[in-house]
């Protein structure tokens, strides 16, 4: 039986979904402002390894996960790239595609757009205006008024005195110091939509609110994010969708810890912000490093953990295709259905379900390929690698980090191109990163050099 950590009542909870047998999930995703970090790479694996496990114990998951494509940030960003908006969310958003894909991510069942989603979020703010919660400032936007919602802060547990900030009077004109905009109204050159308030756009913890509602209904079982989205985003969420709609928004709150750097926070303000394509690893060892950290301690980046990881990942899936190889030569050319081991199984269900402890049920993997009397290895290896995601059974492939093989390919449409004089300065190229290329006949071998 799983157990989960819910932020809302803050304790592990047994898990349970409002309909049998179906969960419907919605993961607040990425804001099309920059390229992917490590802090992305965080909570889409961490996601990725709940919902994977749920599906291993056999429920069926309507995972949503949504795109940010506009905000203060995107039109900040884009304005400083000197390119338009769609022109840089566009790119973002490949950005973001691509390495989630080389992670190993499974794609979203449904991955609703902000700007696909402006009507419902229009519905939304005017059904909070029919409820008395909202206000207008001219020439700035919509708020809500978080004195009108009594369970404002339950989430967070926030001081909502603090928030709602006494007698004194907001430089800004909002009511209390909490009140957030659910409507911006346009400034010049922004883009806008039509709206009974005039010409503007939706604030961001709105956009969260109309596209969870409208694709999974309300409440769904389990809404999850980043810590850091827990005040103010995921509290005013709450405030909107359970004034708005009149229902409890999610049952289950779940929230991922965050990336620290030598266990400082990271960010871009700080200078030690870590963008994945700068990582010199490979997608799976970057996976292996999250998985091997349970979801919601914090995950601390440097260069000796990393390469722990990559050494530890290289470890695993060798024992993991000897185990695969031993299998083929007893079996040989016979059809053989592939056991699984129940016990190791059961250790490693164990593990999971007490709130996803996936570095001892990646200590179970460990102790079942080292035994050497362990029966149905292979099986149970596949079993465990559904939910851990590495690909421990694929056959084998030298780690390459990516910006390796981006130039690894570039080399070989190069040498496609006949242009052997571009093909020779990537290979140098590359051996000075420390990586050699052969040109056999069976295709291309890079090695570490
Ligand atoms: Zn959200």
């Amino acid at each position: 039986m799983l157990k989960l950590y819910n932020t809302l009542t803050r304790k592990k909870e047994v898990f349970k979904p409002i309909k049998v047998g179906k969960i419907g999930m919605y993961v607040c995703g990425p804001t099309l402002n920059g390229i992917p970090h490590l802090g992305h790479a965080m909570s889409q694996i961490s996601f990725d390894v709940l919902r994977r496990y749920l599906i291993f114990s056999g429920f069926d998951v309507e995972f949503v996960s949504n795109i940010t494509d506009i905000d203060d940030k995107i039109i900040a960003g884009a304005n400083e790239a000197g390119i338009g908006i769609d022109e840089f969310s566009e790119k973002n958003l490949k950005a973001h595609t691509v390495e989630y894909e080389k992670l190993n991510i499974m794609k979203p069942d449904v991955q609703p757009r902000a700007t696909d989603y402006v009507k419902d979020m229009i519905g939304l703010v005017k059904k909070l205006e029919k409820k008395g919660v909202t206000y207008l400032i001219e020439g700035d936007g919509v708020y809500f008024d978080i004195s009108k919602f009594d369970d404002y802060g339950k989430l967070s547990g926030q001081n909502v005195e603090d928030l709602e900030g006494g007698k004194r009077v907001a430089v800004d004109g909002k009511k209390n110091n909490g009140d957030f905009a659910l409507w911006k109204l346009a400034k010049e050159g922004e883009p806008s939509w039509d709206s009974p308030w005039g010409e503007g756009r939706p604030g961001w913890h709105i956009e969260c609110s109309a596209m969870s509602e409208k694709i999974l209904g309300l409440p769904f079982d389990i809404h999850g994010g980043g810590s850091d989205l827990i005040f103010p985003h995921h509290e005013d969420e709450i405030a909107q969708s359970e004034t708005g709609y009149g229902k409890e928004m999610a049952k289950f709150w779940v929230h991922n810890g965050m990336v620290t750097v030598g266990g400082k926070k990271m960010g871009k303000s700080l200078g030690n912000f870590k963008n994945i394509e700068d990582l010199d690893y490979a997608p799976m060892v970057i996976r292996y490093f999250v998985v091997s950290n349970q979801y919601r301690k914090p995950l601390d980046f440097s260069k000796t953990a990393l390469d722990d990881a990559r050494n530890s990942y290289e470890r695993l899936k060798r024992l993991c295709l000897a185990a695969k190889d031993a299998r083929k030569s007893e079996v040989g050319s016979r059809k053989s259905e592939e056991k699984v081991n129940e016990k190791y199984l059961k250790m490693f269900e164990k593990e999971m379900d007490d709130d996803l402890n996936a570095p001892r049920a990646m200590a179970v993997l460990w102790k079942l390929v080292r035994d050497s009397d362990a029966d149905g290895k292979v099986g149970t290896i596949r079993k465990m690698d559904e939910v851990f995601g590495l690909e421990l059974l694929d056959k084998e492939e030298v780690l390459i980090p990516a910006k390796v093989q981006d130039i690894v390919d570039e080399r070989e449409g190069a040498r496609a191109g006949k242009d052997f004089a571009r093909s020779d300065l990537l290979r140098d190229r590359l051996k000075d990163m420390g990586w050699i290329v052969r040109d056999g006949k069976d295709g291309v071998e890079v090695e570490k050099g």
